[in-house]
């Protein structure tokens, strides 16, 4: 496995890592296919587990004086030289003069077991508990092994596989088809489990698949919306009855109730129950066996009780005294969709259906609501209600398709936006990720002068570059994103980035930026698009302009789409040959 990861890391290639990655699966037997899945991500479980393995510097930097040949000085001086905790253990182990005679061999069950035990240790004596752990590991195993380890241990393996790669492999090595991966795909929306669906189909083969159902407890992989800019394209896009709802600016909750216990989802399903006492509390009261709802939380004003924008949600992200951000910053909980009631899956029954059993739910409690609709097929009445909503407080509306069904993980036209943006020449901002910076002159010295951001090629798994940023950022900003990028910087760039421009820093693709801009247009330096408008040229944002928010609700593969990139400037061709 070490040596798989050590490929891994070698190639430039996503083509090759997919190889790499099949090629580790195919020798892998069946019984820890679940657990090599979860590993090669950085994790023992997935996110929804809330499972932090998260080692600190200090404690792997005492391991490594104790366990290794290695002084503390040498130790601080390596990883001074290296920045890489994983690297210097590699080279202490490969100075370390063997005092046992015998090795005992590390297995991949051996390691699980080891990080298991790591993670759940907890409260007094834990350090000397986990110090003892990693220890015994290190001396059984090669430096490769301990360099692996170590980037596990301390959240920075980072062998840059996506889940979609993932899923190649997995159809590749199990059903001799990367076609099938859709069938995995499924699987892995209703579940968000990887480690699951990849144990199912290595054990049964595409029918194992068939077991996956929705889980009450387990998140699933939420429904989004397409974008369209006015009225008259919804009305061609859609056949017959809307619902057209309020688009409102809070955070999207998975709820999920199971005898009375709640627990809530964020839209990148880290388990977010903690900061939602009230939301539980409320949940609790209702009278049913179990159920999934959506909701978007939304920050209101505690006089005037109207909307408040989404920043004053960031309150409840603490730990402590959540009670009091609980009382000083209220929410209105506004139901927009239901999955799953008493046992039964809903994600096949109309969005129709889904609403009217919604109603009835939205009733069993009076501090519940239900997301403002109207339901029409006339342009008119679309344009009436989006300039209600603006006036509201809300972003926009959402869109759905009455006689649509929920359709998990999936960006399609059953849910769309619409937004007062649209109105001008781009239909709407976009979320992109940061791969690149330059160094900051003059006022911005110390901090990035520019960043370089790139959008999402969903089928070849690659972030394209598609603009440079430098403008809309306050100082307090530049500081800030300065210092989060710290983590993120890679020596050279990463594997699934594509990009020809010479950047003074590379980063691991993960912090998400909400951007404006003019227009697209082609581009001989960006790769987003390439060839596909004209040969040798790519798409690219014209004055980008970053509005402030970043998205740290968004995963780096959640960013705006090539397709996404490649309809709009579509639309803006149609609009300029008008
Ligand atoms: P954006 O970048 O526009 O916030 P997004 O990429 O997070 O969108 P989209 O699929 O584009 O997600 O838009 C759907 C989001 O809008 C949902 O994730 C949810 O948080 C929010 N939302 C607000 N009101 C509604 C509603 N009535 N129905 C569905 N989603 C809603």
């Amino acid at each position: 496995m070490a040596q798989a990861y050590e490929d891994m890391e070698k190639t430039r290639k996503r083509l090759e890592l997919l190889e790499i990655l099949a090629e580790l699966f195919r020798n892998t037997p069946v019984n820890v296919i679940e657990r090599i899945i979860y590993l090669t991500q950085g994790k023992i479980k997935p996110d929804f587990f809330g499972i932090e393995l998260g080692m600190s510097d200090k404690l792997v930097m005492k391991v490594l004086e104790k366990s290794t040949a290695m002084s503390k000085d040498k130790i601080m001086e390596e990883y001074k030289r290296t920045g890489d905790l994983g690297e210097v253990t590699r080279i202490s182990l490969s100075n370390k003069v063997q005092t046992t005679l015998v090795r005992d061999k590390l297995t991949v069950e051996r390691v699980y077991q080891t990080f298991e035990d790591i993670a759940s240790t907890s409260g007094h004596g834990s350090v000397e508990i986990k110090i003892a752990h990693l220890a015994g590991l290190l001396s059984d195993c090669t430096p490769i092994e301990g360099k692996y380890i170590i980037r596990t241990l301390t959240g920075i393996l980072r062998l840059g596989i996506a889940d979609y790669t993932v899923l190649d492999a997995l159809s590749v090595t199990y059903t001799n088809d990367k076609s099938n991966r859709k069938y995995l795909e499924r699987a892995y929306n209703i579940s968000s489990d990887l480690g699951r669906v990849a144990r199912l189909v290595a054990n049964k083969g595409l029918k194992g698949l068939e077991e996956i159902n929705i889980v009450v407890g387990n998140p699933i992989r939420p429904m989004l919306a397409e974008r369209l800019s006015s009225s008259q394209e919804i009305i061609k896009k859609v056949d017959g009855k809307m619902s057209l709802e309020y688009k409102l600016d809070g955070e999207r909750l998975q709820i999920h109730v199971n005898n009375k216990q709640t627990e809530i989802f964020s839209r990148k399903l880290e388990n977010i129950t903690n900061h939602y006492p009230d939301v539980c509390a409320i949940m609790n009261e209702i009278e049913v066996k179990n159920m999934i709802l959506e909701a978007e939380a939304v920050a209101i004003d505690k006089q005037t009780k109207s909307y408040l924008p989404f920043q004053e949600l960031m309150h409840r992200r603490r730990k402590y005294n959540i009670e009091e951000a609980v009382k000083n910053y209220p929410i209105s909980v506004n139901l927009f969709d239901i999955i799953y009631l008493d046992d039964q899956d809903l994600t096949d029954s109309s969005y129709e259906e889904r609403r009217k059993i919604l109603m009835k739910i939205s009733k069993k409690n009076r501090r519940l609501e239900i997301i403002k609709n109207n339901i029409t097929q006339d342009a008119n009445e679309i344009d009436d209600f989006l300039e209600q909503a603006i006036e509201e407080g809300c972003e926009g509306l959402v869109i759905k398709d009455l006689q649509g069904n929920y359709r998990a993980g999936a960006r399609e036209y059953l849910w769309i936006k619409l937004k007062r943006e649209y109105k001008s020449e781009m239909a709407d901002t976009l979320d992109l990720v940061i791969i690149g910076a330059m160094y900051g002159k003059g006022k911005r010295v110390n901090k990035y002068g520019a960043l370089l951001l790139a959008v999402y090629d969903k089928k070849q798994d690659m972030f394209r570059s598609f603009c440079k940023v430098g403008t809309g950022f306050s100082d307090e900003q530049l500081h800030k994103i300065h210092q989060v990028l710290q983590k993120d910087i890679i020596k050279n760039k990463h594997v699934r980035v594509d990009s020809k421009m010479d950047m003074d820093v590379w980063f691991e693709p993960n912090i998400v930026l909400e951007i404006s801009g003019s227009e697209i247009t082609i581009s001989p330096i960006h790769t987003a698009n390439k060839d596909e408008v004209r040969k040798n040229f790519g798409l690219a944002l014209r004055f980008p302009i970053f509005t402030g928010r970043i998205r740290d609700d968004k995963k780096p593969q959640d960013v705006t789409s090539t397709e996404e990139i490649m309809s709009e400037y579509g639309r803006q061709l149609k609009k300029i040959s008008k």
